[in-house]
């Protein structure tokens, strides 16, 4: 069985002209399943019955299965979606209103980068998903949506270092921004990274207009670090140098998200730090008061010290929001679920 979504539109057109069908069937499946939202051939009701049942014996469309369906009141909603080969991965679906629904999705089983807050790390990487696997968690997710609901937005900051996996990711945010495809503006997709400078200098490269959130949470190289062990390979420096390449050559603002953790990086003297170093660039500041993970020994900040953080940046002439992230109260801390936690976890931690 050959899996549908691994196919390009072009390529599906291809097996259709190479059996000795008409080309435009494959702009129809592909209409059914990306814009029309069909689960199976059956319902392609354009289609022959006998074409239908020949790409039934051909094709697979779904090669994940949903392991879990968490809601939450705020219109939240979580998937654990098993993998074929028995791996698991979240994705989350998040509702301003019915015009702008966000999609959160993974790029790999696990992680490596080994953030010391995040429960996603605490296991390493398994492996990568394939850019099939990667869409599919988006139509998985717009299938949860009401008939006068549309996808508008993406983040890719679930499980996973999206930069390490540009590869598999690419081609499925090609079809998710395609006309043809699900026809997200490609203003509307956010892809959040630890700050990997050699990835970020390809999609600078490339220009391919994505919004860029880089997961700071230290200015100084020595508590970055230990919170993010990554990035003792390149240090922050290299980071600001590549954000900054961003900027020039797409001349879009890169977003800095800085996950704040009681007593760690939320004095005053970080936030100064911080200002420091973002001074006179054209960013944006996500500040994240932590959510505690189980078994992890980091605490959310108190509200005085967040606003006092925030303050600071705002002083020093930086644009900085605190961001509160949806989904309380269904273990939607990236990673938790999979684990088999986050019952009553809050809300994403990792900002990446
Ligand atoms: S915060 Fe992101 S990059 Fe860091 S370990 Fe978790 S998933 Fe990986």
């Amino acid at each position: 069985m050959i899996p549908l979504l691994e196919q390009t539109l072009a390529e599906l057109r291809d097996w259709f002209v190479a059996h000795g069908l008409p080309g435009y069937r494959a702009g129809q499946v592909w209409k059914w399943l990306l814009q029309k939202r069909a689960a199976s051939f059956d319902e392609m009701t354009d289609l022959p019955a006998e074409l239908r049942q020949q790409l039934h014996e051909q094709f697979q469309i779904w090669t994940t299965h949903v392991a879990e369906h968490r809601t939450a009141g705020d219109g939240t909603e979580k998937l654990l979606l098993e993998l074929h080969d028995g791996e698991r991965v979240e994705c989350v679906l998040l509702r301003d209103d019915k015009q702008h629904c966000t999609v959160c999705i993974s790029t790999q089983v696990g992680c490596a980068m080994g953030c010391a807050f995040c429960a996603t790390g605490i296991e390493g990487c398994v492996r990568n998903l394939v850019s099939g696997e990667i869409l599919e968690e988006m139509l998985q997710l717009q299938r949860l949506l009401g008939a006068n609901e549309r996808l508008s937005h993406v983040v890719v900051m679930g499980m996973g270092e999206p930069l390490l996996n540009l590869d598999a990711l690419l081609p499925a945010l090609a079809v998710a921004t395609g006309r043809d495809g699900l026809n997200i503006s490609v203003r509307r997709i956010t892809i959040s990274t630890v700050g990997l400078p050699a990835g970020i200098g390809r999609l600078a490269r490339d220009n391919c207009q994505y919004h860029l959130a880089v997961s700071l949470h230290a200015a100084a190289d020595a508590l970055r670090n230990e919170l993010v062990p990554a990035n003792r390979g390149f240090g922050v420096a290299a980071i600001l140098a590549a954000a900054d390449e961003y900027f020039e050559l797409t001349g879009r603002r890169v977003t800095f998200e800085y996950v704040l953790l009681a007593g760690v990086n939320d004095q005053p003297e970080h936030a100064r730090q911080l200002a420091h170093l973002l001074r006179g660039r054209p960013a944006l500041i996500n500040v994240i008061p932590y959510n505690p993970v189980p078994g992890l020994p980091y605490r959310r900040p108190l509200p005085a010290a967040t606003a006092q953080f925030v303050d600071i940046l705002a002083r020093a002439g930086l644009n900085v929001n605190i961001r509160h992230r949806k989904g309380d109260r269904i273990g939607a801390a990236c990673g938790q679920l999979r684990r088999g936690e986050g019952r009553d976890a809050p809300d994403c931690n990792s900002g990446n």
